[in-house]
């Protein structure tokens, strides 16, 4: 049997961060019908961290939140842990999208950083962060040549970067495949166990008097008289003031918020705790930086505490047509086939190593490719949905504008383009498969081709729908 095949044959089907002795009890779904004042639905980062902002806001808030499977089953029990403190998902997205915002945006998503460390230190929520900034890979020279244009400015705007040519990246973390390197290092970027954060603020909020309810799915929602939503819930129905909505790229209820995101589905592989030997190969443990190459199919990598090594991304990304969430999509063996070839093309040295985990997620991917905030019904119902692979930190700020457009202490934020600016709705299908696939086929190529856009994508830049970071 083939080397990347081998090493899949154990693994098993499970994100590696839901594979821990500490996951709580799933919470009893709702029995009965109920009211509150604000009801939350949805157990991913956005809910959880919404419904704690709302309590620290207003401390007698009288809220639900309900999930419909258990809290940190979305992508926030799945993802890679890179936590970033962009809102917009990078600078040249957020000029596209919110020319002369990219200075504020800057600024709070700092200070979002900033007051997401804080909280989980305030409420003893061990994530297993470390902070080791992250580090860009070139794998082609076009690559070298863009990264290093991209270090130029990001040095002479102040930013605390290094570059590292071939020799000195290889020292950092030893693969054959790598050209040069940039590691940003500024600010507190860096890498985290998400199933840990789910977890410590779903025990936070059940100490603050938080109703959540698990295996909970909504069905309906609908206006009650001028100021009242009811919530089917099953056969259990919910009354509120207010709603979120928090459900990313599942389907919801609701037309504007469902024709907003569309679920690409993303696969991830973690590898068994690399020895002394296996360590000492790749060199990576002295430096830790959570890695990414600089293509549009990118890899993303990182180590954990117990010196695993979990790889997602590159060409096993997918949207696929006419199926949505179905979880026939969530455990494909040519995806993590293909993941694990990747692996072992970018690290010769670790033949031999077998992966434990694979698992999948859905990415709630946006037409301008980072959150997008709503709010309908005169401020009875909103939404922040679609933070496209960049919402480990961003979801607390998405939760923010959630609450801040339901009147728990607006700011000024909700002046900014950021919130008022209505996205590209989604074509619908066919032509929207038809759209993803021709343009992910546009982006192979460009990867192939040293990173040179063809026609196809340099139309979508012109129109700000091509994917930059
Ligand atoms: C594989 C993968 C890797 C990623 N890696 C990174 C990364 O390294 N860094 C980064 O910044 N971002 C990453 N992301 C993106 C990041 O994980 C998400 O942006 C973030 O977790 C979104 O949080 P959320 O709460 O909005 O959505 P989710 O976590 O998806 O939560 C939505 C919740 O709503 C529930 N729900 C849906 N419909 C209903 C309903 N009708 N009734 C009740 N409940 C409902 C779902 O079950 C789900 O639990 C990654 C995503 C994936 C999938």
């Amino acid at each position: 049997m083939q080397q990347h095949l081998e090493a899949l044959r154990d693994s098993k089907y499970c994100s590696l961060w839901h594979d821990q002795d500490i996951r709580p009890e799933v919470l009893p779904p709702l029995a009965e019908n109920i009211t509150c004042e604000l009801l939350i639905v949805g157990g991913g980062f956005t809910g959880l961290w919404a419904a704690l902002q709302a309590k620290e806001r207003q401390a007698d808030a009288d809220i639900v939140l309900i999930e419909k499977t258990f809290v940190g089953d979305g992508a926030s029990g799945r993802n890679g842990g890179f936590l970033n403190s962009s809102l917009a998902h990078g600078e040249t997205n957020t000029d596209h999208h919110f020319p002369g915002e990219a200075e504020k945006l800057h600024q709070l998503g700092q200070q979002n950083m900033a007051e997401l460390l804080e909280t989980l230190e305030r409420y003893n929520i061990d994530a297993r962060y470390e902070k080791v900034g992250e580090t860009e890979v070139a794998t082609n020279p076009g690559s070298v040549e863009a990264m290093r244009k991209d270090y130029e400015a990001e040095k002479s705007a102040g930013d605390d970067v290094a570059w590292f040519d071939q020799k000195e990246m290889q020292a950092q973390v030893n693969s054959p495949t790598y050209l040069a390197g940039l590691w940003r290092k500024d600010g507190q970027d860096g890498i985290i166990d998400p199933a840990r954060v789910c977890w410590g603020l779903k025990r936070v909020l059940l100490d603050l008097g938080v109703r959540i309810f698990e295996n909970t799915p909504l069905i309906t929602c609908k206006p009650i008289g001028s100021d009242k939503m009811n919530s089917t819930c099953l056969s259990h129905i919910i009354t509120s003031d207010k709603v979120l909505m928090a459900t990313n790229a599942y389907r919801n209820p609701l037309t504007a918020v469902s024709r907003t995101t569309i679920p690409v589905w993303d696969y991830q592989l973690a590898t068994e705790p690399l020895n002394e030997e296996q360590l000492a190969a790749i060199g990576w443990h002295k430096t830790r930086h959570a890695i990414g190459n600089h293509a549009n199919m990118f890899h993303y990598y990182r180590m954990t505490k117990d010196n695993r090594i979990t790889w997602g991304g590159g060409g096993a990304v997918r949207y696929y047509f006419n199926k949505g969430t179905d979880t026939s999509c969530a455990d494909i063996p040519a995806r993590f086939e293909q993941l694990s070839k990747e692996f072992f093309e970018t690290f010769p040295q670790l033949t031999g190593l077998k992966f434990s985990h694979r698992w999948s997620g859905i990415i709630a991917t946006s037409t301008r490719f980072c959150m997008v905030p709503g709010v309908t019904l005169n401020g009875r119902v909103a939404w922040a949905v679609g933070y496209t692979g960049l919402g480990v930190g961003a979801t607390r700020f998405g939760a923010r504008i959630g609450i801040e457009l339901l009147g728990y202490q607006p700011s000024d934020i909700l002046k900014m383009q950021f919130v008022t600016k209505k996205p590209m709705p989604w074509a619908p299908e066919p032509f929207r498969w038809f759209g993803v696939k021709f343009t992910q086929n546009a982006l192979i190529k460009a990867d192939k081709n040293n990173g040179k856009r063809g026609l196809w994508l340099k139309l979508l830049d012109a129109l700000n729908l091509g994917f930059t970071c």
